[in-house]
């Protein structure tokens, strides 16, 4: 791939970053408690997760395998930190949701498209354009990012964690979540990846680290300021003292 090709798809990213936080302020993504008719066919979610996220999983080893630096020691370390969130999130997190649940095919195939675009930009600077010596590894930014990755990525399982239980057997309603730190915002799922990849972006040091870090940003803000209301709107007793996203601000 030449460096033209590589900016271009990374400025791409961040274009769609743009694009989806303006739409996100109009529409809400139409899954989970957003589900309605209009967005065309179904699909089991289970199934729809696994799709969608496994480009992830799939489409980054196979780029990485192709870099000329992907026998180094840096690109794997990070390699492994990748596969550290997208084996849970693409494998373990479909298997551990309840069955039953339908996503329309629509978000499965626009999400499907942005993790084969986020894992090349990503892979691709990783093993190939990164250029990272050993030493990269005692660097304060890989170290504080390693940090911010580890941290994000237990407020995020936990959190999940913390959703599933909410639910007994063949239950479908929603509930009050409580603990963790569902003490200070309604969505600490997302808080927890939001932090995870600007944590990622410092570790990479990268345009495309970044890029996605932004991009996901753009996507889960706006729906945890909707689920934030839509908990208000129905929960009397909801937590006064609770944020959408940010603790004491947002
Ligand atoms: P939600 O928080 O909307 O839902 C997560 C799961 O918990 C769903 O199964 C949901 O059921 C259930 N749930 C949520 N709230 C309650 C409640 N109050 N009572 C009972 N059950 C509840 O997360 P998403 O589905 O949007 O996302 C799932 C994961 O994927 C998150 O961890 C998120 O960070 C990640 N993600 C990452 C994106 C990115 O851009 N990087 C994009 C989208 C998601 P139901 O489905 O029935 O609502």
């Amino acid at each position: 791939m030449s460096i033209g090709w590589y900016g271009g798809l990374v400025a791409l990213e961040f274009g769609l970053a743009v694009v989806t936080v303006v739409a996100l302020l109009w529409i809400r993504a139409p899954y989970g408690r957003y589900q309605r008719g209009g967005w065309g066919p179904t699909v089991p979610g289970r199934v729809g997760w696994v799709v969608m996220e496994s480009p992830a999983v799939l489409v980054f080893v196979a780029v990485f395998a192709a870099g000329s630096r992907c026998a180094d020691l840096v690109p794997l370390v990070l390699l492994a930190l990748w596969l550290c969130h997208y084996v849970y999130r693409a494998f373990v997190y479909p298997a551990l949701m309840r069955p039953g649940a339908r996503m329309p095919l629509l978000v499965v195939a626009l999400a499907m498209v942005f993790n084969v675009l986020n894992a090349t930009v990503n892979a691709w600077w990783v093993a190939d354009l990164g250029g990272y010596a050993d030493g990269w590894l005692t660097d304060p930014r890989f170290l504080a990012g390693v940090v911010l990755f580890f941290a994000g990525l237990v407020v995020h399982v936990r959190s999940d964690s913390t959703l599933r239980r909410l639910r007994g057997p063949g239950e479908t309603g929603y509930r009050i979540p409580y603990g963790g730190a569902f003490r200070w915002v309604s969505s600490p799922n997302y808080a927890g990846e939001i932090v995870q990849w600007f944590g990622w972006a410092l570790a990479t040091w990268s345009p495309a680290g970044l890029a996605f870090a932004v991009y996901t940003t753009a996507n889960l803000a706006p729906r945890a300021i909707d689920h934030h209301a839509w908990y208000r709107e129905r929960f009397p007793d909801y937590p006064a003292e609770r944020r959408a996203l940010v603790p004491h601000l947002l």
